[in-house]
């Protein structure tokens, strides 16, 4: 996510009728599960309860409302997926609509995606693709389906000889 709250820089696109985020990520003061749509969203309107909708709402802005160099068929609800940083991290974070899974393969998008990891990689970060709570590390020549990602959880990846690698890093759990 990309979180507007701990700085003063206003996003200069709008929304409009996207309202994707509304569906994949969850919203706890609201008990709404990732994945479902929030039952106060107006489709193709925005948010059905805007003057009084949570801190964590007022506070997220996709990549496509921060970055103009992306283009129209980036906007989430073409795309049926929404790019963010992942929070605690640098990591491009793609999560994609349980409804369309394969989204993210289409496109210009995976070509793009593969592009953007070998950027990530050479600035020790990461693309990683979400499809509900399973994530898959998108590498400059492959894509490595890695489970469920847990808190703590981190994601390793390297060169192993010609090939770029990567795997999880399980935290330790007591
Ligand atoms: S996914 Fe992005 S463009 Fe769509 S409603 Fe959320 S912040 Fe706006
Ligand atoms: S409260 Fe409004 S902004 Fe927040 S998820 Fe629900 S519809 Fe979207």
């Amino acid at each position: 996510m990309s979180e507007a709250a701990a700085t003063t820089q206003q996003p200069t696109r709008e929304c409009g009728s996207c309202t994707l985020c509304c569906k994949l990520f969850p919203v706890l003061e609201l008990d709404k599960p990732a994945g479902r749509w929030c039952p106060h969203v107006a489709q193709g309107r925005g948010c059905g309860i805007h003057e009084t909708r949570p801190h964590v709402c007022r506070a997220f802005f996709c990549q496509w409302i921060w970055n103009e160099e992306l283009g129209p068929e980036w906007k989430p609800e073409t795309a049926r997926f929404v790019l963010s940083i992942y929070p605690g991290s640098n990591a491009l974070a793609v999560t994609v609509d349980p409804g369309q899974p394969a989204a993210w393969r289409r496109e210009p998008y995976h070509r793009e995606l593969r592009r953007w990891a070998e950027a990530a990689l050479a600035q020790n970060s990461q693309v990683v693709v979400f499809v509900g709570d399973r994530a898959t590390v998108v590498l400059p020549d492959r894509d490595v389906e890695l489970g469920v990602l847990q808190p703590g959880d981190q994601i390793s990846v390297g060169r192993l000889g010609a090939q770029w690698e990567a795997r999880l890093v399980r935290a330790q759990r007591s």
